[in-house]
């Protein structure tokens, strides 16, 4: 029993009749139930609403018992009602009986149906009710009938929004219910400290209007709300600070591409003529964007969601004439933004002076906006969860993102003690900037080298604010990862060219594509697989697709023009793959030559040495190469055969231990022999104590996270190298676990700033 295909268009304009129409909202109600159930076959069709924040109460019916109305309740959880309610998805079953989530009520009578399809009714993305379908016979219900179920819960919505069901604002004060003052934690997603008055990222839009019987007037709508929006986008791509930044052009890039894409407009115009108003067939096409891409496995992917999120509510607000976020408001001077989720362009429009921190409700640690929120060392934590919406415009908020929690209205002495750390903090890093031009020399007068960690040109920044010696690790996949397709060679080289020039004349090493394994990107399809760490990753995915790297070199060849330039490739694991890479470079450089193109001046080519493997063979690869670096988030976790993403693994090896140092130390001794320049690029070098340690055994160059120079600099301007070095050489051979506490009392006794 299919229904006919003009089903939809029909139930809406019917539903138009019903909600226009007389009669109270129960009765409406009750109307727009019978009417769902004739239209889409059912036998059974009820809604449940959300009732003091938590209680689903059944409303009305048309198939259960009527006695049930206002008697049955379950809680937000509870049953498959209540499952949906807490997910906020549909559900589709053919044998419900058979879901672990069942629960019988037999008030209901609903034992002898077997098939359900219910759908969450949203306001302002919040569920605040369920309407469900069921059927006597074991039937899948289909897309279209799912797809017509979650356009009349969108209508139901209006029926809430109205208040003449019950009193909306039971559902507000239900959930803003909280303790005075509330401590929540989430995730860090920047680091760092702030403190200040809460501002809503966007005035909450909530479609009031669904139903329209001028399908063409909607349309014209639709066109000048998406043309406004472009040109909203072209606005943000030429404002002074983007242009300058490749990345965030690149982002905004993809936007301007979905709202120029035909695709999504039709989409849009097509639901339109099934009778919505423009602002609901938007809604509409955003829940089923978001029904499909939730199911992605591809992490890129949906990432892109949040974006496509962004994108769908700047065209509402357009549409609804609510034009701007709060960042064309004017601003009180501490502002800690709060938004469930926001586009990094988002982000890039507020005042930098004023924006202190972020609290989002969801979002992710690899989304863009946590790679901006991080460049630009903006306090950012998330995945805080619906708690996020107890807080009130101008509230004071703190952020915590070292330990990933905030505060909404803290009690004075919370307060006290967190402005108290943030000044602190500040007066160390006003401590770390006074050691911006002095050299990092130790006080026996060893000068060591501090180079910076960076793969966005935004990092550049951090070369110059810290007064680092270059970069020693420019992570050249970020400009992949935010990229929806391969870029080509002319914007590579137009991206390393700007970040060459910004550096001034300080030397960058370019690493070449570490895509795959925990990075992935949306133009190659991935396996699944079961160990992504040892898996089709960096340099492995580039000898199966070698135009990836010989393009990619041809655009570093090419950017470097006259000047120096330094390469090296991710996860070599033996001399031969080494060869292998150098042979795609010098085929790129003869073709250079060929074409009688300009040329670096002189050309530096190197390895990262992150696979152990490579350590016996040194003295085979040594003789071939300008430079190592060492990544030792892979060495070390290779060599203690543990995942360096699993946080229950977090800490439990420590590099600073006898069998970890004396692997280093080999590696040091072997360059030394070979006088083959050594660097460690890798999060160990930028803690003081893990960074003394790695001075202890030999290394004098370090590529660390700009926020760590100043740390380590201090650090080293306090150190004795020589009484460390005779200490450690005397613990090596120790079997202890961890080597830390003999090293930090040693620290402490010898007045090094660790
Ligand atoms: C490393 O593995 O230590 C390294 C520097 O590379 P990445 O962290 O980018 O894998
Ligand atoms: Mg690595």
């Amino acid at each position: 029993m299919t229904p006919v295909s003009n089903a939809p268009r029909q139930l809406l304009r019917r539903l138009h009749r019903i909600m226009a129409g007389a009669g109270s909202a129960e009765q409406r109600l009750t109307e727009v139930v019978r009417l769902v159930a004739s239209n889409m076959i059912a036998e059974v069709c009820s809604v449940y609403f959300m009732r003091g924040g938590e209680i689903l109460e059944l409303f009305a019916t048309e198939g259960l018992k009527e006695s049930a109305v206002h008697n049955t309740r379950l809680r937000a959880g509870e049953g498959l009602v209540g499952h949906i309610a807490a997910t906020g998805l549909p559900l589709n079953l053919s044998n419900a009986q058979k879901h672990p989530k069942f629960v019988y009520r037999a008030e209901t009578g609903e034992e002898i149906y077997h098939s359900l399809m219910g759908v969450p009714i949203l306001r302002a993305g919040k569920v605040v009710g369920v309407l469900v379908i069921q059927n006597k016979t074991q039937r899948q219900y289909m897309q279209e009938e799912k797809e017509s179920l979650q356009t009349v819960a969108m209508v139901m919505a209006e029926l809430v929004a109205s208040g003449d069901l019950f009193d909306p604002l039971e559902l507000q004060e239900a959930t803003l219910e909280r303790a005075a003052t509330s401590r929540f934690e989430g995730v860090v997603f920047a680091e760092g400290m702030a403190e200040g008055v809460a501002i809503f990222h966007e005035p909450k839009i909530e479609v009031i209007k669904h139903l329209t019987d001028n399908i063409p007037q909607e349309k014209t709508r639709l066109a000048a709300a998406l043309m406004a929006l472009q040109e909203q986008i072209e606005e943000m791509m030429s404002a002074e600070d983007v242009r300058h930044q490749g990345e965030h052009q690149e982002i905004l890039d993809v936007y301007m591409l979905f709202a120029k894409d035909k695709g999504w407009k039709s989409k849009i115009e097509a639901i339109i003529d099934t009778g919505l108003t423009a602002e609901a067939a938007v809604e509409k096409v955003q829940l089923n964007n978001r029904a499909r891409m939730q199911k992605m496995t591809d992490p890129y992917l949906r990432e892109r969601l949040s974006d496509l999120d962004d994108l769908a509510n700047r065209l509402n607000r357009h549409l609804m004439g609510i034009v701007g976020t709060a960042a064309s408001e004017n601003l009180p001077d501490k502002v800690i933004l709060i938004a469930q989720n926001m586009g990094p362009a988002d982000l890039l429009d507020y005042d930098r002076e004023k924006l202190c921190g972020v609290i989002l409700q969801d979002g992710s640690q690899t989304a863009h906006v946590s790679i901006v929120a991080r460049a630009l060392g903006i306090p950012m934590v998330g995945q805080v969860g619906e708690a996020v919406l107890t807080v009130a415009e101008s509230e004071r908020v703190i952020v915590n993102g070292v330990e990933g929690i905030v505060y909404f209205s803290p009690p004075t002495e919370v307060l006290q003690s967190y402005q108290e750390s943030i000044e602190s903090r500040n007066a160390m890093l006003a401590e770390y900037d006074a050691l911006r031009d002095l050299p990092a020399k130790t006080l026996d007068g060893v000068d060591v080298e501090l180079l910076v960690n960076a793969g966005l040109s935004i990092d550049i920044e951090g070369l110059k604010r810290t007064g680092a010696t270059g970069v020693g690790l420019f992570r050249t996949e970020f400009q992949f990862m935010v990229s929806a397709s391969l870029p080509r060679v002319g914007p590579q080289a137009e991206f390393y060219r700007e970040i060459l020039e910004s550096a001034d004349g300080k030397p960058v090493v370019f690493r070449t594509l570490d895509i795959g394994g925990d990075k992935p990107v949306s133009f190659l399809k991935r396996d699944d697989e079961a160990n992504p760490a040892l898996g089709w990753r960096a340099i492995r995915i580039a000898f199966d697709r070698p135009a990836l790297l010989r393009y990619q070199v041809r655009a570093l060849l090419k950017a470097a023009e006259g000047r120096e330039l330094s390469i090296m490739f991710p996860m070599i694991s033996d001399v031969s793959e080494f060869k292998m890479a150098r042979e795609i470079l010098d085929k790129e450089i003869t073709r250079q030559k060929k074409r009688n193109s300009p040329l670096p001046k002189k050309i530096r080519v190197g390895t990262m040495l992150e696979v152990p493997a490579l350590i016996w063979q040194l003295d085979n690869l040594l003789p071939l190469l300008d430079f190592i670096s060492i990544g030792s988030n892979d060495l070390m976790q290779f060599f203690f055969a543990c995942d360096r993403e699993n946080p229950k693994l977090a800490g439990r090896y420590d590099p600073i231990s006898p069998p970890a140092l004396k692997m280093l130390k080999s590696i040091v001794d072997k360059c030394n022999d070979y006088k083959v320049p050594i660097t460690l690029c890798g999060e160990i070098g930028g803690k003081p104590v893990t960074a003394l340690a790695l001075l202890a055994i030999g290394f004098r160059r370090l590529s660390i996270a700009p926020a760590s120079v100043g740390p380590v600099k201090m650090m080293i301007r306090s150190l004795d190298l020589a009484g460390v070095e005779d200490y450690m050489a005397g613990l090596l051979s120790r079997s202890d676990h961890s080597l830390r506490g003999l090293l930090i009392a040693f620290a402490k006794d010898h007045g090094i700033k660790i």
